[in-house]
Order: C-alpha cells, then structure tokens, then sequence
C-alpha cells in the first residue's frame, strides 16, 4: 500500500514512532491547515464538544445537514436523566435558502422543536454558510426566546473562521451567558463547578461522588451530565475546577475564581494525581 505523506505544514505537528528523530520539537498551538476530518475538527465541531453533553437543552445546527451528521452524539456523552443532546437537529439548508437566507427556516425549526420537546435553553450553532449568507442568528434567537420564554442562545461557530479551539471559546461565550441568570439559594461556602469535564463514560459522577464525600458542594459540571439550571446559577460557587483548560480554561477565568487541575480527564483516576487535584481544592478553600 502506498504510504500517505505528511502534509508540509503538519510535519512539525506529527511524530511518527520508530520514525521521528528523538530531539523531535513538537510544534503545539497553532493554527491547523484548512480541511476538517483528517487533521482537526473545524471551529464548529469545537463548539459541539463543550456544549453537547448539556442534556436538557435543545442543539440545532444551523446550517447543511452534513455539518450536523458530521458531530451526531460527537463523544457518546452520557446522562442521568434527560437525553435531548443525543439527537442532532439541522436547519438542513439547501441551495434556496442559501440564497434566499435561512432565517425564517431557523425560527420555525426552533419554534417547532421548543414547542415539542418543552427544553430549558437552546443552543443554535452557526456552521461555514451562515458565515457566508450573513443570517442574522442573534435576532432570531432574541426574539424565539421572547416568544417561549428560554433563553435561545447563539453560538458563533463559523467553521471556517479557526481552529476547533476557537470552537471551545465560541461555546464558552454562549455558556457564560447562563451563567448569572439562575437563583443561587442552597448553595454553601465549600462549593464547587467542574469544567471541562464531560462524562464520556460516567467518570463525572465518580469525581462529582469524591468531591461530595470530601463535604464540598457541586453546583455543576460543565457540561459532562450538564443541566441548564445548575450552570445558570453556577454563580454561586465559590470555586471553579477546571479538569480541561483547553476546552474550558477562559469560562473559568471569566468570575476569577479558578483552581487549575492539575491533570487531564485520562489520568484523573489515578490515585496519586487525583489526590493532588483534591488538596489543591482543599488549600483553595483555606
Ligand atoms: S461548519 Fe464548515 S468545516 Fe465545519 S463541518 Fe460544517 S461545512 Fe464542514
């Protein structure tokens, strides 16, 4: 079989065993090259990723109906109650709407799916074309959501316009407009948010159950399991861990409250650094 040659402006980015040099520099936190599947996801799938495992919330991707099969249940994230995230709705554009615009298919795409499956917000993804047409989604969201009365929220995920982090960033500027809009009685002084954890195979519940057992509060996970009520009053914690700060490091800089977890979501369960998350938690609150 021929082999498949690394792209010029990725050969600093893959390391090749048996292959690479040794003193091989790794190039990190650039921008990949245009394209999606085989080298990274586009900004859109980005913003999908955080904000997918937010359960009772309604995701329409506004745009063709591939951008939307392409991240269908992206992470196969899973819940303890409602599973609205699982299904994958689309504008499904189309050539006329392409030049005709598709602001009126996405009022009624959100006007009829709010209406069916009564959600507590709704996230509405940009994907490339709208960049292009220029649909005006944060009009169409302001005014659904005055029509039903949940927040609708959009998130500006043009596929093309960087890289899938800059799809995390677009996500946690939609998320951090719930934050602050719930009420936050209840919630104690030892109290925490998770971020950047996703609950890819039920490990958020087993971190959440530690944390619980160390008499600290979860208030949310974001977005792992996630519920809009819990991150709309998220506010009220007096702390924020952050596990991924790829994916979540700005949301939780943005109140000043942040301990940065000392490892990422594959080691967390082991013993040693796991501990070491907690006592840093635990200095936090000293
Ligand atoms: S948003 Fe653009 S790059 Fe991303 S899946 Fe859709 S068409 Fe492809």
């Amino acid at each position: 079989m021929e082999k498949i040659t690394i792209l010029e402006g990725r050969q600093s980015q893959v390391y090749e065993k048996n292959n690479t040099p040794a003193e091989f520099d790794i190039t990190c936190e650039t921008t990949s090259l245009s394209g999606s599947v085989s080298q990274r996801a586009c900004v859109f799938c980005g913003s999908r990723v955080v904000l997918y495992p937010v359960a009772d919330a309604l995701h329409i991707v506004h745009g063709p109906i591939g951008c939307a099969a392409y991240t269908w249940d992206i992470r196969g994230a899973v819940s303890s109650g409602p599973e609205l995230h699982r299904l994958s709705f689309s504008t499904d554009l189309k050539e006329m709407d392409v030049i005709y615009g598709g602001e009126k298919k996405l009022h009624k795409s959100l006007t009829e799916l709010i209406e069916q499956y009564q959600p507590k917000a709704a996230f509405i993804y940009s994907t490339c074309i709208i960049g292009i047409i220029g649909d005006d989604i944060d009009a169409v969201c302001k005014k659904v959501s005055q029509e039903q009365g949940i927040p609708v929220l959009p998130v500006h995920s043009e596929g093309f316009k960087g890289t899938k982090k800059d799809g995390y960033k677009a996500a946690c500027d939609a998320l951090m407009k719930l934050v602050g809009t719930g009420p936050t009685e209840g919630i104690g002084k030892y109290s925490i948010n998770i971020l950047g954890e996703f609950n890819l195979a039920g490990e958020a519940w087993i971190i959440k159950s530690y944390y619980e057992q160390m008499g600290i509060q979860v208030v949310s996970t974001m977005t792992g399991d996630g519920r809009v009520d819990d991150i709309r009053r998220s506010h009220g914690a007096s702390l924020n861990i952050v596990q991924c700060s790829g994916s979540h490091g700005q949301a939780g800089k943005n109140d000043g409250r942040e301990v940065r977890h000392p490892v990422s979501a594959g080691v967390l369960l082991r013993h040693r650094r796991h501990e070491q998350g907690a006592l840093r938690c635990r200095t936090a609150f000293q």
